[in-house]
């Protein structure tokens, strides 16, 4: 049986503006199981927001345009729904949390009206039914009951990043998307509400596709972990071949670019230089301007995909070449 709740095939987007194409996606595949969490790491501009908003199909079109792939979430493809259906798949299918609670929650609206409106729009239940569910929400993520009748500005933005939790898992999807999820929380903070999407995720036999650019976040909650540069999935593994067993060399300076507790005296080595121009991709790998271990055919040859077992890949020209090549350049 197919245990897989999102599965993408070779998607391909770009978004066509008038000063040239960004080719934001350039044929990824990904695919997170049932009850797993597979974190999407990568820089700001990789792509990974573009990944997510399309597979609950909100990629502004003009100017996004996705070219090609499929995009299967429980075995239907998206791109194929009506948008009456698609109303239907986001919220029971998928739910998206977004990175800034801030801005994420109406300010004239109480919490529990907008967590029951939720319920309402996808349950189809009586009024009174959308508040004693939304009730039972807020109480889910650690929120008394009693404060459904506040407005956003009563609480703080943990609080407010707990609500849009409760929204968001109010119909129940078996697939939460979580965009950095936490980065606009104070660190005590992101730790509670990290252990409480775990908690959620495990009582409601959920999966999740933690985007994020913290490693440490995917040490904390991820199963399984794809790295993004470029629009590209450079490396992908479990959570354990990504940080024991490295091979990428863009996920090693991923690594070399934050602090070690275990040595402190080791220098931050941050990777040199900036991401490739979206409008003006190199011919060969994108991360050739700022790779140590660059070959000359490194500019005009895609690397293809090398398997070091059923589920571990990377691209990169060396292990085509060699799979024993082993990255040299000290990653803590
Ligand atoms: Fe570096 Fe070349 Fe490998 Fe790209 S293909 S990561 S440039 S060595």
């Amino acid at each position: 049986m197919d245990n897989k709740v999102l599965d993408i095939k070779d998607l391909q987007i770009r978004y066509v503006t008038e000063d040239g194409i960004v080719e934001a996606v350039n044929g990824i595949d990904i695919c997170v199981e049932k009850g797993k969490t597979l974190g999407l790491v990568g820089e700001t501009g990789a792509g990974k927001t573009t990944t997510a908003l399309s597979i609950l199909r909100l990629i502004p079109d003009p100017p996004g345009e996705i070219v090609s792939g499929k995009i299967l979430l429980n075995g239907i493809e998206v791109m194929d729904v009506g948008e009456k259906e698609m109303e239907r798949i986001r919220g029971d299918q998928v739910s998206m949390i977004f990175q800034d609670p801030m801005t994420a929650l109406n300010p004239v609206i109480t919490v529990g009206d907008q967590i029951s409106e939720a319920i309402s729009i996808h349950q189809h239940v009586s009024q009174e039914e959308a508040k004693i569910k939304a009730k039972e929400m807020l109480e889910l993520v650690g929120i008394p009951g009693a404060r459904f009748a506040e407005y956003p500005h009563q609480f703080s933005g943990g609080m407010k990043q707990r609500v849009i939790i409760a929204i968001a898992l109010s119909c129940s999807p078996r697939l939460l998307i979580a965009d950095e999820p936490t980065t606009a929380l104070d660190v005590t903070i992101q730790a509670q509400v990290l252990e409480l999407m775990k908690e959620l995720k495990e009582k409601m036999n959920m999966s999740m596709l933690m985007i994020t650019h913290d490693l440490g976040v995917v040490a904390e909650v991820c199963d399984d972990v794809a790295i993004m540069y470029a629009g590209r999935i450079v490396e992908q593994g479990s959570l354990v071949d990504i940080f024991k067993n490295t091979k990428h060399p863009y996920t090693e300076g991923l690594f070399n670019s934050i602090p070690n507790i275990d040595d402190r005296k080791a220098e931050l080595k941050p990777i040199r230089g900036l991401m490739s121009d979206p409008y003006n991709l190199p011919q060969g790998c994108s991360f050739c301007d700022r790779c140590d271990y660059v070959m000359e055919k490194c500019a005009t040859e895609k690397p293809k995909k090398v398997y070091f077992s059923e589920t571990h890949f990377t691209e990169c020209h060396h292990y085509s070449d060699n799979p024993d090549f082993q990255l040299n350049k000290g990653k803590k």
